[in-house]
């Protein structure tokens, strides 16, 4: 369970009817946590009945089963209970916050709330010890197991008759009790007898148990009916509590114009009156079986889904009419994208409104500053501020990022800035595939990862994606572009015609500026605060690999040295310098300025 993550969906309860929505939900690759108390309605159970395939399974082990099944989907399932949830601050529509009983606090997208009901039984001494074992309700659930047995029917409600006729097709020898419950209807009566079901007048006191089974069944007038099981008929009350903060309340449930209890109110996918909130099984259809609720979860799941599918759509669309390129995310095809990549990345971004500060890198505006426009590619653009600042001064960029999230918001910045129609932002997963063209700049700042990443063969691609050009051209038509390793000494940068090991000293062709190596080059050092990317003190240190373009003659004084010693110590300087066009705007909350992140 990640405090810091937004899920898109949080589950509030593991019992068939959340996990199998979890399951649903885990195998259209949304990021799921399942939040269980562990008491399943039917932990007293000996087994698990009219489940087709798992019958009579242990309820312990069909959970057990389906927590592992979720599990190998990537959803996170927890035990703990969810004390309350509630709107998000700042969020209108759809972000909650899940409040556990320990303190924790996590937050979703969507809500699935599958936290069942409570048996409210009769009070009857020494009946709750033997629910779900020789006290029963469901002939659906237990019927089998108590055939041709000695059957006992509490009356408590209107639907005495009905349970007792369900249970004679099970045995001939069943017996009414009609204790508290309402008097018979003549009719009903003559259904009983007719199908010889005794009835027996009086108030039922207590239980007879013998070597921990029911033997009998004991009246205020002392007589002792001798029954192997005795059938009830609980009040059902929804687990809900936890939703008044969302203003969801329960509602009575009614069946044939009885109320047994009561229930969240949904419709016939799950969704509640709030919006973002679905619930299924029991909490909002009492009667519904382990199957039935297994099924109303997946239901639910899909309905989830297709909202979440929703609103990343209409986002998407407002990004293509911005004239930016979330739309090109099909580029690379759902199969370009490698699923944990892309969660962990989208993770990230969604764990605030903004992650990076919004201001262009100055190490990337430090070496480009003086450089006429051309044609840009930005590794890893995040939110977009280097694509931003780039397009501003007149570039044409391709700007890339795995996630979604990061790309949505660079092209709603680019579109507020007005620079949407230079900006040709595409989703790629670098570790699969690499945006097509070559380019007079290749940026990459911080490319870098916590997860498995091939940085060499990246940078070697980047590399080969410089256009030829510049001082040295006939020297690269030859051999290729070089790599030239600025900054401290003592660590050589990958080239595209072999590993890490570039190093031709000198100025021109393609240079590499290696900076953040403190204290070298005084730069700040990784895990700085708004670098959600680097751990401190780890990692490789943030890169800008660029070439001029041809027609820009070549001044190593520029982007051959290490920045950070110049200017790592005064960040977002040139940044702010004059004539830099229309700066995104800052928000609240942005913290340390802007820089690039990791694999794209
Ligand atoms: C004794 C008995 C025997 C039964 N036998 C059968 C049978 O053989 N076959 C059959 O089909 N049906 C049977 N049923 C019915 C079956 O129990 C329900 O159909 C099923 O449990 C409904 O699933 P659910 O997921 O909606 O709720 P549940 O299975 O009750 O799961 C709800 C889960 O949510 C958790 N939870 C609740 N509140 C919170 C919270 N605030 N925070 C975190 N977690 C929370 C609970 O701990 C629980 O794990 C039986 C019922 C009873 C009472």
């Amino acid at each position: 369970m990640h405090e810091h993550r937004i899920y898109d969906v949080v589950v509030v309860g593991g019992g068939a009817a959340g996990l199998s929505g979890a399951l649903t939900l885990g195998r259209s690759r949304r990021s799921v946590l399942v939040i269980d108390g562990g008491a399943p309605r039917n932990a007293p159970a000996g087994g698990v009945h009219n489940y087709l395939t798992s019958e009579g399974v242990a309820p312990a082990d069909l959970y057990a089963t389906g927590r592992a099944e979720v599990a190998g989907y990537g959803v996170e399932v927890v035990d703990g209970t969810v004390t309350k949830v509630h709107r998000a601050e700042g969020h209108e529509r759809t972000r909650f916050e899940v409040e556990l009983a320990g303190g924790e606090l996590v937050r979703a997208r969507r809500l699935l709330v599958t936290t069942g009901l409570v048996d409210e039984l009769p009070a009857i001494p020494g009946l709750a010890e033997r629910w779900g074992r020789d006290v029963l309700h469901c002939p659906y659930c237990h019927g089998w197991e108590v055939r041709d047995q000695a059957v006992g029917v509490l009356a408590t409600g209107p639907m005495t008759t009905h349970q007792a006729l369900l249970f004679r097709q099970l045995t001939d020898d069943v017996v009414v009790f009609t204790h508290t419950g309402p008097p018979l209807a003549p009719e009903q009566a003559e259904q009983l007898a007719a199908r010889g079901v005794r009835v027996v007048e009086g108030e039922v006191t207590g239980l007879e148990v013998t070597d921990d089974r029911l033997t009998g069944v004991r009246l205020r007038s002392g007589d002792l009916v001798t029954r192997q099981a005795l059938v009830v008929g609980p009040r059902f009350a929804a687990r809900a509590d936890l939703l008044a903060g969302l203003g969801l309340t329960t509602s009575e449930f009614v069946v044939g114009g009885h109320v047994f209890g009561d229930h969240v109110a949904a419709d016939a996918s799950g969704a509640t009156a709030v919006p973002g909130v679905w619930v299924a099984g029991n909490v909002t259809d009492p009667q519904a079986t382990v199957i039935a609720a297994a099924a109303a979860g997946m239901k639910a799941g899909a309905a989830l889904n297709a909202d979440l599918i929703a609103e990343e759509t209409d986002r998407a669309v407002t990004a293509l009419r911005a004239g930016t390129g979330a739309a090109t995310e099909t580029k690379t095809g759902a199969d370009g994208v490698d699923a944990e990549t892309a969660r962990h990345w989208d993770e990230l971004y969604q764990r605030r409104e903004r992650i990076w500060s919004g201001r262009a890198n100055p190490h990337l505006v430090d070496v480009v500053d003086p450089l006429p426009a051309g044609t840009a590619l930005d590794l890893g653009c995040g939110e977009g501020a280097d694509a931003i600042w780039l397009a501003g001064r007149g570039w044409r960029v391709t700007a890339v990022d795995v996630s979604t999230t990061a790309l949505d918001r660079a092209a709603a910045e680019a579109a507020e800035a007005g620079v949407a129609d230079r900006i040709d932002f595409q989703r790629h997963d670098l570790t699969r595939t690499f945006p097509e063209g070559v380019f007079d700049l290749v940026s990459a700042q911080f490319l870098q990862s916590p997860l498995e990443f091939p940085r060499a063969e990246v940078l070697r691609a980047a590399a080969r994606a410089v256009a030829p050009g510049g001082p040295a051209a006939d020297r690269r038509a030859r051999r290729g572009p070089a790599v030239v390793p600025t900054g401290p000494p003592g660590r050589a940068l990958p080239h595209p015609g072999g590993d890490a090991g570039g190093t031709r000293p000198g100025p021109g062709r393609m240079v590499d500026r290696a900076v953040g190596r403190p204290p070298a080059c005084g730069h700040r050092p990784g895990g700085a605060a708004g670098d959600p990317g680097r751990p401190p003190g780890a990692g490789p240190p943030p890169l800008t690999a660029l070439r001029p373009p041809a027609r820009v003659p070549w001044r190593p004084g520029t982007a051959g040295r290490c920045a950070g010693t110049r200017r790592g110590t005064r960040p977002g300087r040139r940044g702010r310098a004059a004539g830099r066009p229309r700066p995104a705007p800052r928000r609240a909350g942005a913290t340390g300025r802007r820089r690039g992140h990791g694999p794209a």
